[in-house]
């Protein structure tokens, strides 16, 4: 149909990044969340729309394409970081983001992730987790966590889970994040500073899928509750190893939340050796 198109000059808002598509996910989804975050972010990407591309690969994220009005492409199960390496590296003038899921990421696409975050291409990768495969209604996937009952799990997942982020610090990505579907403002300072980054920029934002995971992070969540600074909400960026006043440190355990700790009670190898940003207090959940 006919889209109003701004004028050259105006700025662009977040309804220049609205499409006419039907947003076709389950009621009370947290992709719409967001979805509604990103757009609202793009504006201030401040990157004509024609130079934004959306790769995504297959699952209920992957959708996201057809939602953003930028140039995109729904392309091929677990294959999307190869697709964006393509385009990122012939045409370095766009801003390519991935969206994927815990599924397409880490199982069928799990060897192009890595190899993308490696290689530092300059992408912008964001992981929608919400620990289970949705639009296949329901089996456990590879952030499922041990002993989860699903359809493909009747007796429960003998698997430990991967944590997407020691995942991506293991592979040398020079951006790693983490937030949250239901935290706006954490969300979207950390796509800026993922836009603002060369390289491969990776973002694990937890996902709620009420349909066949409901409240995945909700123990991760009450764990976090009124601890500040141990929030599941990190941003690791390399650098420098961090170290906080008193002692402490940051690890994550292996629910793949952060957790401060005391130097000298855990080994130096335990602590993360990459710059940890903990975001203010207020973002805590
Ligand atoms: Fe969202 Fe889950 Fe429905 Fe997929 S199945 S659209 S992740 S609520
Ligand atoms: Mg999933």
């Amino acid at each position: 149909g006919l889209r109003l198109v701004p004028r050259a000059d105006e700025p662009l808002k977040m309804k220049d990044f609205k499409t006419d598509q039907e947003v076709r996910w389950c009621p009370g989804c947290g992709d719409y969340a967001i979805l509604a975050a990103f757009q609202s972010f793009l504006p201030e990407l401040g990157v004509k729309r024609e130079n934004v591309v959306m790769v995504s690969g297959i699952g209920c994220s992957s959708r996201f394409p057809y939602y953003v009005d930028t140039y995109g492409m729904h392309s091929i199960h677990g294959r999307a970081p190869a697709i964006a390496t393509g385009l990122a590296a012939s045409r370095p003038d766009l801003s390519v983001w991935v969206v994927t899921g815990d599924g397409d990421g880490l199982s069928i696409g799990g060897n192009h992730l890595i190899h993308a975050l490696r290689r530092n291409v300059n992408i912008k990768i964001l992981l929608f987790n919400n620990r289970i495969y949705g639009l296949t209604k329901g089996q456990y996937s590879p952030t499922s966590e041990l002993g989860k009952v699903t359809k493909s799990t009747p007796m429960g997942s003998l698997d430990t889970p991967f944590n997407p982020v020691s995942l991506a610090l293991g592979a040398e990505a020079s951006f790693v994040a983490r937030s949250v579907d239901s935290d706006r403002k954490h969300l979207q300072s950390v796509l800026r500073e993922a836009a603002d980054h060369q390289g491969s920029a990776f973002i694990e934002i937890y996902q709620n899928c009420p349909i066949f995971n409901d409240d995945a992070f909700a123990p991760l969540k009450e764990a976090d509750r009124g601890t500040p600074g141990s929030g599941g909400l990190i941003r690791l960026q390399h650098g420098e190893p961090v170290r906080f006043g008193g002692g402490k440190g940051v690890r994550l355990n292996r629910y793949g939340t952060a957790e401060v700790v005391d130097v000298d009670e855990v080994g130096e190898d335990e602590l993360l050796v990459h710059d940890v940003a903990v975001p203010d207090p207020s973002y805590a959940f």
